[in-house]
């Protein structure tokens, strides 16, 4: 009851100054600049499985780099630590799509949520899976509880026509042999995760695991064991929101992971996930009043970890 009231509280609130939040729509993408700014929803899901929201949250939006969350969590499942191997732990400090980071540290990504990060992740994941968009899809659709949970093929598309940035730092890897599939097979397989569409209450019930120990809140099946779990909040923590995780984690405390979509995971160990999506991004990429909301959450239930 109280986590309504305080979510029915912020969404009144931020939807009646939606105009003046600082920022614009992703518009790397016609598919994305497109897309309705002035729209919020809000979605928290608990470790008991009730689900509490407000706003927008019957509207479809693409998940974007909230999507590296699932990508690193299968990698994980069939590799381990082994992965550590081809992928960092530590944040990156600089842009989510940097270059010049990857040619420094000799085609070894900083962390698996910088796109080099996520797309080598998705380089393991295509050597051991057969079928890695149908395995993706199908753990999606499973978790969320909706089979109909899709990807937006016009976004997956329009993102391969505009990969070259992307596929430069697949190529850059594979230069460092950090790579070991068709560099286009696997960007079509990432821009395919990036594109997967849900709404904010089935986002929020998606990663209900990492808020439970690793295990799904609905299905009570584990996910990740309790240690590689809390090994995700960790990283989720220090690199899950751009090279903004700091701002992030002083106003908000929690691990989180944002998506040039608009959407930002957050996580409240033990308690619930919590969803907010609002398209309008700051010049870090990260949902300006989608932040906000987050932050009076955490101020009004307390929830700030430290
Ligand atoms: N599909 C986007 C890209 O690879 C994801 C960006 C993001 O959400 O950070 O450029």
């Amino acid at each position: 009851m109280q986590i309504q009231k305080v979510i029915d509280e912020i969404t009144h609130d931020v939807q009646s100054k939606l105009a003046n939040f600082d920022g614009e729509v992703a518009s790397y993408i016609p598919a994305l600049a497109s897309v309705r700014p002035d729209q919020f929803a809000m979605a928290v899901h608990t470790v008991e499985g009730e689900t509490f929201y407000g706003g927008d949250c019957e509207k479809l939006f693409t998940i974007q780099s909230v999507s590296k969350v699932l990508t690193l969590t299968l990698a994980l499942q069939r590799y381990g630590n082994e992965l550590w191997q081809r992928v960092g732990k530590e944040p990156s400090g600089t842009a989510f799509n940097s270059l010049t980071q990857l040619e420094f540290e000799q085609g070894k990504p900083r962390n698996p949520f910088i796109n080099a990060g996520a797309i080598v992740t998705c380089d393991a994941l295509y050597s051991r899976l057969s079928a890695p968009t149908h395995h993706m899809l199908e753990t999606v659709r499973w978790l969320s509880g909706n089979q109909r949970i899709n990807i937006n093929q016009l976004v997956s598309r329009s993102e391969y026509q505009h990969r070259h940035r992307n596929a430069a730092m697949a190529h850059l890897m594979a230069s460092f042999n950090n790579f070991e599939n068709e560099v286009d097979e696997v960007l079509k397989v990432y821009f395919g995760f990036c594109a997967i569409e849900m709404n904010c209450v089935e986002l929020a019930k998606t990663f209900s695991y990492l808020a439970n120990k690793g295990v799904d809140v609905a299905s009570q099946q584990r996910i990740l064991s309790t240690k590689q779990n809390s090994q995700l909040n960790s990283l989720l923590f220090t690199s899950g929101l751009y090279d903004a995780a700091g701002d992030f984690a002083y106003r908000v405390g929690m691990p989180g992971k944002s998506g040039v979509g608009g959407a930002i995971v957050a996580i409240v160990p033990g308690q619930f996930t919590v969803a907010v999506w609002s398209p309008k991004l700051n010049s870090y990429g990260n949902s300006s009043a989608g932040l906000y909301a987050l932050e009076q959450f955490a101020n009004k239930l307390s929830l700030h970890l430290f």
